[in-house]
């Protein structure tokens, strides 16, 4: 029987993962904690290790996994970029890469409404019986154009749903998927046009060296006084530093994000009754017309109920010896 040590785990894995195992047979340990180099000595003894996106596996948790017999990595997530593959050794890593694009261009759309339409905010006056509208003035998404940074399989669900909306989209990719900007009716721009002509950014690019921090203070110079800007993929894309400075100067209007650069301490966690906080993400709770999720775009039933199958799948297929599709080289 495969033994799998799951990381981070919350209720709401062990109540998808456990109706998926039935058919799968496997010896699940849970565990709360988050995998890395301190955490990886639980290992002992796994044949299998599943992960979430705040666990981190570097060169020396990899070696240690590795020393433990452990022989997969499986990431119950799309994204990989807490996972370092050059140094997996004879570890093998599979990932679930699409499990809903619904649920995040959704999640994207939400926060875009919220801040376009300050839900947020009257949610907060109605439910005190505060019933005025001074400072709820919105604008229409109709008519607007949106930039949208990533053209894979969330970012093309994402601009179909802002094309419903009436918008005209530009996007930018380092590869260019002509058939749906075509289909779409959408344009691929360089990323400076797309910067300077938006009125609504979103980000659908992964995280990697070159998309690292490309929302920055020089890019944010280029763009548009007053734009929104949605951020649903990762944090780190975002110079939070540069990002502080262009809300309490006005030149960004809004802001939607579901991700923040040094979430890891603090998303998916109770921290009310902490006093560990975090100063730049405690500004950025403080500021108007800004909206954080915690990273909960993919959370949708759909979405739990695929990556629980796929995860399940991956890790049949790696013990039974079969080619595995998702698994990451
Ligand atoms: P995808 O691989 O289908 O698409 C990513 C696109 O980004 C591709 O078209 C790729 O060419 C493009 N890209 C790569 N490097 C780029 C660059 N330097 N500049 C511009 N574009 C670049 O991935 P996806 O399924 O659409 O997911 C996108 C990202 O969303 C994931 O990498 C992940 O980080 C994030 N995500 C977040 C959540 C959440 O809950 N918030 C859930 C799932 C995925």
């Amino acid at each position: 029987m495969v033994k799998v040590a799951f990381f981070n785990t919350k209720e709401y894995d062990k109540e998808f993962f456990n109706e998926y195992n039935k058919n799968y047979g496997f010896d699940i340990t849970y565990f709360e904690s988050e995998l890395n180099t301190e955490t990886a000595p639980l290992t002992k003894g796994y044949d299998a290790v599943c992960i979430f996106v705040h666990d981190k596996v570097n060169k020396e948790t990899f070696e240690i996994l590795e020393k433990n017999g452990v022989k997969l990595v499986a990431l119950r997530c799309a994204g990989f970029n807490n996972v370092d593959l050059e140094h997996k050794g004879n570890v093998r890593v599979v990932r679930v890469p699409q499990y809903s694009p619904y649920a995040v261009a959704e999640h994207a759309c939400a926060l875009l409404l919220n801040v376009t339409r300050k839900l947020y905010k009257s949610y907060q006056r109605t439910r005190k019986y505060n019933f005025t509208l001074d400072g709820l003035l919105g604008f229409d998404i109709h008519g607007k154009t949106v930039g949208v940074i990533g053209t894979g399989k969330i970012g093309k669900v994402f601009i179909k749903i802002m094309k419903g909306f009436g918008t005209r989209v530009i996007a930018y990719d380092v590869f260019k998927d002509e058939k749906a900007s075509q289909e779409l009716g959408f344009e691929y721009v360089p990323l400076d046009e797309l910067l300077t002509n938006s009125d609504i950014i979103s980000l659908h690019c992964p995280l990697t060296p070159e998309t690292e921090n490309i929302i920055n203070s020089n890019s944010i110079a280029k763009m548009k006084n007053g734009v929104v800007l949605i951020n649903c993929s990762r944090g780190q894309l975002i110079d939070t530093n540069s990002l502080i400075e262009a809300m309490s100067n006005g030149k960004i209007g809004g802001v939607g994000l579901d991700v923040y650069e040094d979430e890891d301490e603090f998303f998916l966690r109770d921290m009310t009754n902490s006093y560990k906080r975090d100063t730049n993400l405690s500004i950025l709770l403080s500021m108007p017309n800004l909206i954080i999720t915690s990273h909960q775009a993919f959370f949708t039933s759909e979405a739990l109920n695929k990556i629980a199958s796929d995860t399940c799948q991956n890790i049949k297929d790696i013990f039974d010896g079969k080619v595995c599709a998702n698994e990451l080289k």
